[in-house]
């Protein structure tokens, strides 16, 4: 499977061929849905069929592989059968707000030093948790800090490493509950310039400009090392 959005997040849709269908969903050649991981929601969206009649899609998860994204079906619909020519769309305005976010917890975790233990990237908000036992960050620092990274509008990037290479480098691991992918022979390097450099199969925006001014809503005391940072952008629902 081709999973168009590795190389270029901002494809809204593309044209694809059914696999397979199963219980679990539907597989294509192609496809511009980013499947469920990495703290990350898999896309909704919809499959148009060649007679124009539009399948809703309200997840997208991994199959066997991280090559592998299932198309899940809204529960009743009618399945197209492999072989049939269909064009996937994402809901595009959902996944900008993913992406921006998404990009926005690299800046966090740039600007809290900590091993990250956990995340959630979510519609309009997400969080991470960092390892740090005698200190909890000061809020408004935080935010300052990544609205300055923001309005810097530092360039984003990505390139592919060698599993060994990276087994050379492991502090660019941070996130130790969400180990890189390694098995495939290469892992995919998300770079914001000058400020984050770690193993991501995410999707970002090019530039940290394009997220927005953002605030730190909440810092949580989750046990005696576990400090949970809830973030969100200015002006969205809380
Ligand atoms: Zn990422």
């Amino acid at each position: 499977m081709d999973l168009l959005f590795r190389q270029d997040a901002y494809l809204k849709s593309c044209d694809a061929t059914v696999v397979s269908v199963d219980e679990k969903g539907i597989r294509l050649d192609r496809t511009v849905f980013y499947p469920m991981g990495g703290g990350q929601p898999g896309d909704v969206g919809r499959l148009v069929l060649a007679d124009g009649s539009a399948l809703e899609i309200v997840d997208a998860v991994k199959g066997a592989s991280h090559e592998d994204v299932v198309h899940v079906p809204k529960p009743g619909s009618t399945a197209p059968a492999p072989g049939d020519r269909v064009t996937a769309e994402i809901d595009w305005d959902r996944r900008h707000r993913l992406m921006r976010m998404h990009t926005c917890l690299h800046l966090l975790s740039a600007v809290i030093k900590g091993d990250v233990t956990g995340g959630q990237v979510s519609d309009g908000k997400g969080r991470l948790d960092f390892n740090l036992p005698d200190q909890t960050p000061d809020k408004e620092f935080v935010t300052r800090e990544i609205n300055r990274l923001i309005q810097e509008d530092h360039l984003v990037g990505s390139r592919w490493i060698s599993d060994a290479e990276l087994a050379a480098q492991p502090e660019l691991v941070r996130t130790m509950s969400v180990k890189p992918p390694m098995g495939s022979g290469k892992v995919r390097l998300l770079n914001i310039e000058g400020v984050d450099l770690q193993p991501c199969g995410g999707t970002h925006v090019a530039r940290t400009g394009e997220i927005g001014p953002i605030e730190i809503t909440k810092i949580e005391n989750k046990g005696k090392m576990n400090r949970r940072v809830n973030i969100a952008f200015v002006g969205a629902a809380q």
